[in-house]
């Protein structure tokens, strides 16, 4: 079986290889290593194989996490997860990124209960594909929530995530994509905080750089299957 410094060195590869085959700068695609339901040993081995950037799902799970990996003080958490609102105070003191806003009263917990020494970097949520079982906004009421997160003081808005609909044919997740990377570069023509395309996971990540993405979520890809 492969370990897991291995997994995330061959994700890298194939970040690398896609992002060239799109014509795109190297290192213009971030890795996000997705490690919910993973014990935190998992966490430290991929540490040590040089990841940084961390993402967890559950907010009860990762704040354990964060809490319990303290000391490595260079690590980036990254909430992913659906939030309720009455759980944002655990996000807003604990992760560094929050992918998944979606709604006005989200950001506007997240910004109150936000220490004002540290911003928090915020990515709206977008459901491109429409999809019942998905959260995020519609296309059309991304530029409200987006001025409105832009005015709040300890926010800073980074760009857009999705998820889309799960097991698509390939020129389905293109458009998807593609559509998501017109949206987002809108929203950088606006705001010049904006720099994050979160989007692509194991099973789509090539199509997401070949469309824009800059950040690559990747959970399977690097420490294996979950129960
Ligand atoms: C679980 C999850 C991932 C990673 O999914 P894999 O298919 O395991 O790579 C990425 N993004 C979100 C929002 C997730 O919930």
């Amino acid at each position: 079986m492969e370990t897991i410094a291995e997994r995330l060195k061959s994700a890298l590869a194939t970040i690398k290889q896609s992002t060239l085959k799109a014509n795109r700068p190297l290192n213009s695609v971030k890795l996000l290593a997705v490690s919910k339901t993973k014990p935190v040993s998992d966490i430290v081995q991929a540490y040590e194989a040089g990841q940084r950037l961390f993402g967890e799902n559950y907010v009860q799970e990762g704040v354990e996490k964060v809490l319990a990996l303290k000391s490595y003080d260079d690590i980036e958490w990254h909430f992913i997860g659906p939030l309720q609102s009455n759980k944002t105070r655990l996000v807003a003191e604990h992760f560094d990124w929050m992918h998944t806003v979606d709604r006005l009263k989200i950001a506007q917990r997240l910004n109150d209960q936000r220490s004002a020494h540290k911003y928090l970097n915020v990515c709206i949520q977008v459901n491109i594909d429409d999809d019942q079982n998905k959260s995020g906004v519609s296309p059309d009421q991304l530029a409200p929530l987006a001025l409105a997160i832009q005015k709040m003081p300890n926010l800073v808005l980074r760009g857009l995530m999705t998820i889309p609909t799960a097991n698509q044919e390939i020129s389905k997740q293109l458009s998807s994509f593609a559509k998501m990377a017109e949206l987002f570069n809108q929203l950088k023509a606006v705001y010049p905080s904006v720099d994050t395309l979160s989007m692509g996971m194991s099973g789509d990540m090539p199509q997401a750089i070949t469309c824009g993405s800059t950040m690559v979520r990747i959970g399977t890809g690097i420490f294996g299957h979950r129960k």
